[in-house]
């Protein structure tokens, strides 16, 4: 059997070639004589790769020098609990977009441990559209704003931060982020779990401006505290090495490719190919999602008859076109469409949709 074209949402799709060379290096590594899951973290070849990880994400995203560059574990999910501990004390102020499942996640975890307002919410519309900026009421003296840059469930991308003052704004990127240039001096802290769009899951990247990293509003563990794993460089205690390394190729690819401009052209040729065959199927597909608002990575779209959707998801996996089913919050179908996702497989896909509506009718 070959390799499908893999639209899962995460853990997703890698580059083949990232694929074929971590196979090629898995009994040696490094000059070590030994698996990269093997050697020591505080071995010079592991502290090489943790080095050259954090320079070359700085080169890709332009990371200025007053930021730090961190490789923690816990996923986004647990950075939703740990960034308000690190950056705001328990009667401080913190702002929350709401723009779908994810960011609903991120302020039900802060709601406990710091004072959270919610400065608008798509919930009315169903999540499909980002509430009119103009509308944001915005908490004077805040300790932060946090934005979630991509709902990965319901398809909405908050294309362009809009103008919010001085107010350090936190962004989990999970799943947008290395999808397009990115000018950081607009965010205080961004953040993303490395399985979408980065790498392998097990390794979050955290990049922090450092006056927040400075910021001591609560007594905290050592483990819990972003200055000690700044201190250490990422190696307070044992990393999850092969999701380092998995990601360092997966950097090294996106390099080779011509870096997050080319990276930007390809997804956006990407997406417009699958919203064209949605929006021009005579509502055999549909996408329910604001057009200005609508997801590079996610693609969320039903079919005009739920009743068609078993025998979509059967015969897409059939040609080799996996993971489309849609979470179960919005239904339908779902193409995650990452930046390792291929133009040929969009292609596939497109031409797989209208076979399946020319068939089934
Ligand atoms: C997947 C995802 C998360 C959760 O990530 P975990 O690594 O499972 O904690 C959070 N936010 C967004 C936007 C996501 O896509």
């Amino acid at each position: 059997m070959s390799r499908g074209y893999n639209f899962s949402a995460g853990p997703s799709m890698l580059p083949e070639s990232v694929l074929r060379r971590a196979q090629e290096e898995l009994l040696e590594w490094g000059g070590e004589r030994a698996s990269v899951l093997e050697v020591s973290h505080r071995g010079k070849a592991f502290v090489a790769l943790d080095d050259k990880l954090e320079a070359d994400l700085r080169r890709l995203l332009n990371v200025p020098s007053d930021y730090s560059v961190l490789f923690l574990q816990g996923g986004a999910t647990q950075h939703f609990a740990q960034i308000p501990l690190n950056i705001a004390g328990p009667d401080d102020s913190a702002d929350y977009l709401i723009t779908g499942h994810w960011a609903n996640k991120a302020h039900a975890e802060a709601k406990t441990l710091v004072k959270t307002h919610v400065v608008a919410s798509g919930e009315a519309g169903r999540f499909t559209s980002v509430p009119d900026p103009a509308q944001w009421q915005l908490t004077p003296g805040a300790a932060y704003l946090h934005v979630t840059s991509n709902e990965t469930i319901q398809g909405v991308e908050l294309d362009a931060l809009p103008a919010v003052g001085d107010v350090p704004v936190v962004a989990d990127m999970s799943s947008n982020i290395l999808s397009r240039p990115l000018d950081v001096t607009r965010y205080g802290i961004i953040y993303a779990g490395a399985q979408k769009n980065m790498g392998a899951a097990g390794l979050t990247l955290l990049v922090i401006r450092n006056d927040l990293l400075a910021r001591k509003p609560r007594p905290l563990p050592n483990i819990l505290t972003y200055a000690a794993h700044a201190k250490e460089k990422s190696l307070l205690n044992t990393p999850p090495g092969f999701a380092f390394y998995i990601t360092a190729l997966v950097l090294e690819w996106i390099d080779a490719q011509g870096g997050l401009v080319a990276m930007e052209r390809l997804n956006r040729a990407k997406a417009d190919m699958l919203y064209a065959a949605i929006d021009g199927s005579n509502g055999y597909y549909k996408n329910p999602v604001d057009v200005r608002y609508r997801s590079r990575m996610n693609v969320p779209f039903t079919l005009h008859d739920a009743a068609l959707d078993e025998a979509f998801l059967k015969e897409s996996r059939e040609a080799g076109l996996l993971a489309l089913k849609g979470h179960k919050a919005v239904g339908g179908m779902r193409a995650s469409i990452y930046n390792a996702m291929p133009i040929e497989g969009v292609r596939a896909l497109v031409g797989f949709m209208a076979e399946f509506a020319k068939k089934h009718g």
